[in-house]
């Protein structure tokens, strides 16, 4: 069982895509005091994140969406960029890849094939990983959906096969995307994908791992 793995419970609080004004609030603080640590999967502007995390006075781990009006920034709000890179914190897993389908050239953009090659760029340090830890991702964060699952109709906001792929081969405990709005409650934002719980995280998503999975 992957379970086996987690060594504590940690509660975290995933945003994406929208300013949400139960975050952007007085009671930010209150609210969400016990996060243990932030997660952006992308399309949200550098004073939303900086704002959160030098309330919750937490450390933030984020990808970059295709609307990023961050630009290319490597690091914001004193974040750690997952882009290409798998990182051990608190006991947990975590990968990152950003950006979206390629639709107009813009910064963010990337070709089935370019995402494929991403991944591949990472396959030594998943590997490693799980030599030293015995898996190689608890928690995927990407902004773009998997392809199947979250996704749109149209080209840009269409997922990635490079995702399913990895949820299939490494099965992660989560993968959490942004990039697909939801306008109505009859959308599903939490799905199995094999193993994996896969979390549209659109406004605002706490997710508890640990002491139930
Ligand atoms: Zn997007």
């Amino acid at each position: 069982m992957k379970s086996q793995y987690i060594q504590q419970a940690q509660k975290i609080l995933v945003l994406s895509d929208r300013i949400d004004p139960r975050v952007y609030s007085d009671v930010c603080k209150e609210r969400f005091h016990d996060v243990d640590f932030i997660v952006s999967c992308g399309d949200l502007p550098e004073y939303y994140l900086d704002f959160v995390v030098s309330n919750l006075n937490v450390p933030l781990f984020f990808v970059h969406g295709n609307h990023d009006p961050s630009g290319s920034k490597q690091s914001l709000a004193g974040g750690v960029n997952l882009d290409e890179k798998v990182v051990y914190f608190q006991g947990l897993l975590l990968a990152g890849l950003e950006g979206s389908v390629w639709y107009n050239g813009g910064i963010h953009q990337y070709s089935q094939r370019a995402m494929y090659f991403k991944y591949l760029k990472m396959v030594p340090c998943l590997k490693w990983k799980k030599l030293k830890y015995g898996r190689s991702i608890d928690i995927l964060v990407t902004h773009a959906p998997p392809a199947g699952l979250h996704e749109g109709d149209d080209l840009p906001h269409k997922g990635f096969y490079a995702f399913t792929l990895i949820n299939k081969k490494y099965a992660p405990h989560y993968h959490f995307h942004g990039h697909t709005h939801l306008y109505d409650h009859k959308q599903s934002r939490r799905d199995s994908l094999c193993e994996t719980t896969v979390i549209n995280a659109y406004g605002f998503q706490v997710v508890e791992i640990g002491e139930t999975t």
